[in-house]
């Protein structure tokens, strides 16, 4: 998908085709002309290959570590099975986020047990002994179900706040359904040993965390009541979105196995912004020095005790990558078109010496002089001198 190009529509006479490529976000219009056999294969071939910077044989190396010797997980990002063509390369860690509603989304009538079963066996199957992590439906504001737009589920479903587990906490059946599919998922799999991963999106409360887990035991019961095998080792997680939660960490760390930023929506909740208008989404800079100190606020909260990775978008760009790893991050799970390009990029740069760069730099954007001498306090520009300096990037 490309999105939010505001002239393509001036440009374009009804009839004329159109080569998208998702993976370059670019859009060729060739006026009036079929698009003939050669073009196609040659958009067929792009498509596949994701970009000049993916290099599938460079995921054969073994897992990143940087110059200075500090070992980074490398997962990716997956909605449906064609994610997860790169997945057993020896140098990606596993599917840090398995986003469960994108098979929703684009289904006519909700998935039965059944057909969730064979859908998430079949996943887990692709994975062999590598981990995947299983999100939880996140349905509701920006992401509709079809049977929504058909007027066939509930419409208030489409209020930006009433997703994901709020949703789930009022509609337990959907939730229930689905966590039972996953139980049953792993148990038919060829992988019964490898832990069953489940995480929870748009956590705002502890209180909502643990109404969950309480959820999946009741499911857990069930199965175990009806003579069916549970899997032995089941992790819970939940995602940090909302920033509400950040100082409800100390709570609610005894109770999760893992921990997962979800960076999009955490910096939309943070600069309060939609991210789907474009009017909006280009204005605050994941590299603000606040935000990244935000980031860094919850590593050193978290501090070691779970497992913390993050998986929003913004963590499969290079100048980005460079920043978390600055500020201490060692687990990125990124977009399956970015991987090689992150890899590469973790492999190259040294963290020490990036981190006491970072440090000066925000220092200096957060002094009260460095706030007022502009209009957007980002550490972009710096963090691009730096990647260019190091030849980390081109000019
Ligand atoms: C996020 O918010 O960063 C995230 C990974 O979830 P979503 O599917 O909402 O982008
Ligand atoms: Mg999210």
């Amino acid at each position: 998908v490309v999105a939010g190009s505001h002239s393509l529509f001036y440009m374009l006479t009804p009839g004329d085709p159109l080569m998208i490529d998702g993976d370059k976000g670019k859009i060729c219009i060739h006026s009036r002309r079929d698009i003939g056999p050669r073009t196609r294969s040659i958009l067929k071939t792009s498509l596949r290959s994701s970009g000049a910077d993916f290099n599938a044989a460079e995921l054969d190396g073994p897992p990143p570590v940087t110059l200075d010797g500090i070992p980074i997980r490398l997962s990716i990002n997956a909605n449906l099975p064609e994610d997860l063509v790169h997945v057993n390369q020896p140098s990606i860690d596993g599917v840090g986020l398995f986003r469960t509603e994108i098979p929703f989304m684009l289904a006519n009538e909700l998935p039965s047990v059944r057909g969730q079963t064979e859908f998430y066996s079949h996943i887990l199957n692709q994975m062999g002994m590598k981990p995947l992590c299983f999100r939880t439906l996140d349905i509701g504001g920006d992401k509709m179900l079809l049977l929504q737009k058909h007027g066939e589920v509930s419409t208030q479903a489409t209020a930006s706040g009433w997703r994901a587990i709020r949703l789930s906490l009022d509609r337990p059946m959907l939730l229930r359904h689905q966590i039972r599919a996953f139980l049953r998922a792993k148990m038919a799999s060829n992988y019964k040993n490898v832990p069953l991963s489940i995480m929870i999106p748009m956590v705002a409360e502890v209180s909502e965390f643990l109404s969950i887990r309480k959820i999946i035991q009741i499911e857990i019961q069930r199965e175990k009541t009806l003579g069916n095998d549970v899997p032995s080792v089941i992790k819970i997680g939940a995602m940090i979105e909302i920033p509400s939660i950040v100082y409800q960490l100390e709570q609610l760390l005894p109770f999760v196995d893992f921990l997962a930023l979800g960076s999009n929506d955490l910096q939309q909740f943070f600069f309060a912004y939609d991210r789907d208008k474009p009017e909006l989404s280009n204005r605050y800079d994941f590299l603000s020095p606040s935000f990244l100190m935000f980031l860094k606020q919850i590593i050193e909260r978290v501090d070691g005790r779970v497992p913390l990775s993050i998986c929003g978008e913004s963590a499969s760009h290079r100048l980005n990558v460079l920043a978390l790893l600055g500020i201490g991050m060692t687990h990125l799970s990124v977009s399956p078109s970015h991987v090689s390009d992150v890899y590469r990029m973790i492999k190259r740069v040294h963290r020490g010496n990036l981190k006491t760069y970072m440090d000066m730099a925000c220092q200096h954007l957060l002094s009260p002089e460095g706030c007022v001498e502009r209009t957007s306090v980002t550490l972009r520009h710096r963090l691009k001198s730096f990647a260019v300096d190091h030849g980390l990037i081109r000019s």
